[in-house]
């Protein structure tokens, strides 16, 4: 048995937007001043969050394929699912490392970054005792003030890197806070700060084989970041980061879909949902949607959002309920069974899911991140669908 509200998730439209993103960094565009590297940049496809919630085994396994150089994910916990799915492509994991779960690193051959003095240390020691050399990425904090070591404090922090027999720095990164505002000013400090944070690893006789920097929007806006490699998350899956305008034809990877269970008629002065939020100032008729904010939509979709039945827009009203929404399709024929899209496109409508979350004052990340976990995603490769 499968629910009616379902996550169709195109691994086809995947591979286009990898593809379309990699034509991009080869053909990077003639009299771009900024460019540095003279090899086209590789690719970490970004996987954390189980893919932006279109399915981290079935991304992973997919970018594999399409010949990603790395996968990266948020945690060792994640890491691992991805080498449990019968992932072999190179991973790296992007957060703070979780001391209880270092172990991994070494079982399931993944990339740590080193992002503080004590990570370094923790690392190094259980390399020493296994006996092995570990391949690491250093994370330098050039202004986001989140993980990193700081770009300041390198003379301070980088000779325990140097002198740790154990680790193998394979490569250098930072992460940008603002690159969705291409003129900004910290964006430009930012790419200022880690160039001269590489002058430092080299006066410190650290020299990473690989640089990279660049975000999906940083890859969009700005080929001086892109170095060796590039990380795309959110482009990759089809959605522009801050809605940056590009000439890329990237295709949404997930769809969300429901079939109407219900349809009543509502009479002029009635309410519908809690909190009667909803009045019908005429007769009206509310088709009823088994998706609700326990699948992840957002409650402020009510009286902001709409869904596509029938190929015709439907604004979401009254409340969202935990498993379902009501939409008012007066007007138009709608029967229990009928298609509803809540993101994706129906006849000649679609709804993006960037628009929806415009509607609401948040981030595409966080909508698509949010699809639950009882919602099926249903995949278009039957290899992948594991
Ligand atoms: C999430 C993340 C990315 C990808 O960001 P997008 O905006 O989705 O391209 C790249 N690098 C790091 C360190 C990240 O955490």
């Amino acid at each position: 048995m499968i629910r009616s509200t379902v996550a169709r998730i195109d691994l086809d439209a995947l591979i286009h937007n990898f593809r379309t993103i990699r034509g991009y960094l080869a053909t990077a565009r003639v009299g771009t001043p900024t460019r540095i590297g003279t090899t086209t940049p590789g690719v970490i496809g970004v996987v954390k969050a189980n893919a932006y919630g279109h399915g981290a085994a079935a991304v992973a396994l997919a970018l594999e394929q399409a010949g990603a150089d790395m996968v990266a994910c948020a945690d060792i916990e994640e890491a691992i699912l991805l080498r449990e799915a019968g992932l072999r492509c190179r991973v790296l994991v992007f957060g703070a490392l979780s001391l209880s779960a270092l172990d991994g690193i070494f079982d399931h051959d993944l990339t740590p970054t080193l992002s503080s003095p004590m990570a370094a240390r923790a690392v190094q020691s259980a390399a020493e005792r296994r006996g092995v050399r570990v391949r690491c990425h250093l994370k330098i904090d050039t202004g986001m003030n989140r993980l990193g070591f700081r770009h300041d404090n390198l003379d301070r922090t980088m000779p325990a890197i140097a002198a740790a027999a154990n680790l193998e720095i394979e490569a250098v990164y930072t992460h940008f806070a603002t690159a969705d505002s291409p003129g900004d000013e910290w964006f430009a400090q930012q790419q200022a700060r880690f160039d001269a944070a590489r002058a430092r690893l080299a006066a410190h006789r650290i020299r990473p084989r690989l640089v990279h920097a660049a975000n999906s929007a940083a890859t969009l806006s700005a080929p001086g970041t892109w170095f060796d490699l590039v990380r795309p998350g959110l482009l990759m899956y089809g959605v522009s980061p801050g809605g940056l305008e590009h000439g890329l034809t990237l295709k949404p990877v997930m769809s969300l879909h429901s079939r109407v269970v219900a349809v009543k008629g509502v009479r002029r002065g009635e309410i519908t949902g809690y909190g009667g939020r909803f009045t019908a100032d005429r007769p009206t008729t509310i088709a009823i949607v088994p998706a609700g904010y326990a699948d992840g939509l957002d409650a402020r979709l009510a009286g902001r959002g709409h869904v596509l039945i029938r190929g015709r827009l439907a604004p979401i009203v009254g409340s969202v309920c935990m498993d379902m929404i009501l939409v008012d399709v007066t007007g138009t024929v709608v029967e229990p069974g009928d298609a509803v899209t809540i993101i994706g496109q129906q006849g000649e409508g679609s709804i993006g899911v960037a628009e929806m979350a415009r509607a609401i004052g948040t981030i595409p990340y966080e909508l698509l991140c949010r699809v639950g976990t009882r919602i099926e995603r249903i995949y278009n490769r039957e290899s992948q669908s594991r």
